[in-house]
């Protein structure tokens, strides 16, 4: 079987952790499974160096940074590879030219202070550059040879920088041509996660969280048996354990349940981990490298049609519900064309849509982040609405989330509307919008910031999701 294994953050955030995904790769390969490794940065490394960009380009560079991130993988190859001179020379060596390129970014970035997201991407992504030969030369010396290998030579993307896009075709010509003659070698090839590049050779990344895209990416590209996800849970969970503490292991999900959830917050996988494992029927596991012989969560086709009604419940936060009314909108032509096609301009991603069938109101949810400029694009282009006072309105509210109740075999199921909505009202909260998927895999509501984590723990203690069903 061939199996491209993800580690996250927290499973290489530490020499010991480092030994021990390097001991979880070698065990499959000693299974008789090829493997190819997929590593995160070190935990809180990208957020280090994204900081350090900001910073920089604000004129605040601060050359402490580049020794704090060699002190802390040199503390991993003296503590994993001290006994072997040459290989810690040599990885050494790719760690300290690989942080003079990051000092020497920043400071360029202090002095033209104009940080573009296409210099973002080439900084934010050396994280997993400075983890691969890490890893790579723990499994080396625990006894299988491993070769690091930077993305940028294997996943092809569009050049969305901060968000980039793989190109299928591509990427599975370059995943064949350097990472499959290792795998006949029996070397287990340790890729970076997070970045690609450009067909020009540009470095991008996939967006925060996207190791677990890359997973999927190369998983697809090699035609895997399997991808697996090693993270710090015992898999795919009812809810966040961080939100509610009784959130239990899900044994077996469908690739469209695992899709809504990451799509609606569960941090778990990145919400695009799942489309190139689908399109293959590639089957993925989440696993937890601190508890590895827990089965985790088996993500397939099926998932578990003996599970009714709903599976999770997921939340997001920091989203502006972004609302467009006026008693007159009826009257205006392609309202809702010409209001998405703006949002559209602004690469805005749409998280939820909402609209009374009267369309004296349209509302949507997207990122806080990406709020003011789509606000400021709507009141431009409907100017003439809002002065002929068709539209009343355009509004952004911010302390809001969504939650939503995610499961495949909600449909056919009666009362789970009513069950949500009983269960938020026990409470006393109040929902200001909601959306129904037509496939009824989720219904999504959204509340009060402050009262999310009430509706997640309210939800999930009415459908029961703390017990085995
Ligand atoms: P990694 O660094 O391994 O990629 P992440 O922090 O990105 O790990 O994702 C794992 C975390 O996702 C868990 O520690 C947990 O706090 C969070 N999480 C949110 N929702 C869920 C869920 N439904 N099931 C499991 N974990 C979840
Ligand atoms: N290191 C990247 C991030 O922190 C990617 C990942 O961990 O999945 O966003
Ligand atoms: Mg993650």
């Amino acid at each position: 079987m061939l199996i491209v294994m993800k580690f996250g953050g927290t499973s290489v955030g530490s020499a010991e952790r480092i030994s021990q995904a390097a001991q979880l790769a070698i065990r499959s390969a000693e299974q008789g499974h090829q493997v190819v490794v997929v590593t995160s940065a070190m935990s809180k490394v990208t957020n280090l160096l994204i900081d350090s960009a900001h910073r920089a380009a604000a004129g605040a560079f601060d050359p402490t940074v580049r020794q704090q991130l060699f002190d802390r993988h040199k503390a991993v190859a003296d503590a994993l590879i001290g006994s072997d001179p040459v290989r810690h020379a040599a990885v050494l060596e790719a760690i300290g030219q690989r942080l003079d390129r990051f000092d020497k970014l920043c400071f360029g970035l202090s002095m033209v202070r104009d940080l573009t997201p296409r210099v973002l991407d080439a900084i934010s992504g050396m994280g997993e550059v400075l983890a691969a030969p890490l890893l790579a030369a723990a499994i080396a010396a625990q006894g299988r040879a491993s070769t690091a290998i930077e993305a940028s030579e294997v996943i092809v993307t569009t050049d969305q920088f901060g968000g980039a896009e793989p190109l299928a075709d591509e990427t599975q010509v370059k995943a064949e041509a350097v990472l499959r003659p290792l795998l006949d070698r029996g070397e287990i090839p340790v890729v970076t996660g997070f970045i690609g590049a450009t067909a020009e050779g540009v470095v991008t990344t996939l967006g925060r969280g996207g190791s677990d895209y890359s997973a999927s990416i190369v998983g697809a590209a090699l035609d895997a048996d399997e991808v697996w996800i090693w993270t710090d849970v015992d898999g795919v969970m009812t809810a966040n354990p961080q939100e509610v503490p009784e959130a239990r292991t899900l044994k077996e999900i469908s690739y469209s349940e695992a899709s809504e959830l990451a799509y609606y917050g569960a941090k778990v996988l990145h919400y695009k981990t799942i489309l190139p494992a689908f399109r293959k029927r590639i089957p993925v596991r989440i696993l937890n490298s601190f508890n590895p012989s827990h089965p985790g969560t088996r993500v397939s086709v099926e998932g578990d049609p003996a599970v009714n009604g709903v599976k999770a419940v997921t939340s997001i936060r920091n989203v502006t519900l972004v609302a467009i009314s006026g008693t007159g909108m009826q009257g205006i032509p392609n309202i809702v064309a010409k209001a998405f096609d703006v949002v559209a301009s602004q690469q805005a991603n749409v998280l939820m849509i909402s609209q009374a069938s009267s369309e004296n109101n349209i509302c949507f949810v997207i990122n806080q982040t990406e709020a003011p400029a789509v606000i400021k694009a709507l009141r431009t282009a409907l100017e003439i609405e809002l002065h002929r006072g068709h539209i009343e309105d355009i509004s952004g509210e911010q302390e809001v989330a969504i939650v939503a109740a995610i499961g495949d075999r909600m449909r056919g199921t009666p009362g789970i509307a009513s069950a949500v909505f009983g269960a938020l009202a026990e409470h006393g909260i109040s929902v200001i919008a909601i959306s129904q998927g037509s496939s009824e895999r989720n219904i999504s509501l959204v509340v009060k910031e402050a009262d999310a984590a009430t509706a997640v723990s309210a939800i999930h203690a009415a459908f029961h999701l703390d017990r085995a069903n």
